[in-house]
């Protein structure tokens, strides 16, 4: 595989930075309250090691065999560690034991799977819900109305904490669709808040679209591709 060159790295990383700074102050908000999550899917563990050497700590993932090849790799280092991707209930247990997020429950069976399997010595697993809200034909997502029977489920979990929602809208060149989404899931946010007093999280945004998700409210954006160039 091409290892990625250390400048053009920096150069990505810097970019996208400025990306988020320049949404955020458009829309009076704080950088700081925006978290820049590197999505590594795909990437070495020394693809990880040259970003965090530009800064980065958070990464997300996929796929859990290659995400938990590189956490081992890498434990060397303090990072955190997301997992984003499609959930099976015969791959809980890894994922609660070695991860410090889920982005992407969707189901109460997978749910109570993760908060049985979260190991004691750990804090609670955080947790966001991912909605489908653009009726895209993927089947991951709850639906916008299955999700308060699915947040009153999760605050009765003790060892899940539930941090807010996620959504993968369809990809959209169309700038006011974008908003459509994410403003659909900063609604549903609020929604549900009363059942779940510190979820403020809204993991939203991509490399393609992070400017309208910030301005939508996103508290995390997932980037992969304008950080890492594009996958192989
Ligand atoms: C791959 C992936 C991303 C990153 O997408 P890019 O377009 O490469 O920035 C973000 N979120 C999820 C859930 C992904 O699977």
């Amino acid at each position: 595989m091409r290892p990625m060159n250390q400048q053009q790295l920096t150069d990505n990383i810097a970019k996208v930075r400025s990306r988020v700074r320049e949404s955020a102050e458009k829309c009076q908000r704080q950088e700081s309250d925006i978290l820049l999550l590197a999505v590594s899917k795909t990437r070495t563990a020394d693809d990880i090691r040259r970003a965090v050497d530009c800064g980065l700590r958070h990464f997300g993932e996929n796929y859990l065999q290659e995400a938990l090849d590189k956490i081992a790799q890498l434990e060397d280092l303090d990072l955190v560690w997301h997992f984003i991707g499609p959930l099976q209930s015969n791959k809980t247990r890894p994922i609660a034991t070695h991860f410090d997020w889920v982005h992407s429950v969707d189901r109460a069976k997978i749910a109570r799977r993760l908060n049985d399997q979260r190991p004691e010595e750990l804090p609670p697993l955080n947790i966001c819900l991912q909605v489908n809200v653009s009726g895209e034909d993927s089947k991951s997502g709850v639906s916008p109305a299955e999700l308060p029977a699915l947040v009153s489920t999760i605050a009765g979990l003790p060892r899940l904490h539930l941090r807010g929602l996620m959504a993968i809208p369809a990809p959209s060149d169309d700038i006011a669709r974008q908003h459509a989404n994410f403003s659909q899931l900063r609604h549903l946010l609020e929604e549900v808040r009363p059942m779940a007093a510190d979820a403020d999280t809204l993991s939203m945004g991509m490399s393609g679209d992070l400017e309208a998700a910030i301005a939508e409210g996103a508290t995390i954006v997932r980037v992969g591709t304008d950080i890492f160039g594009p996958r192989r």
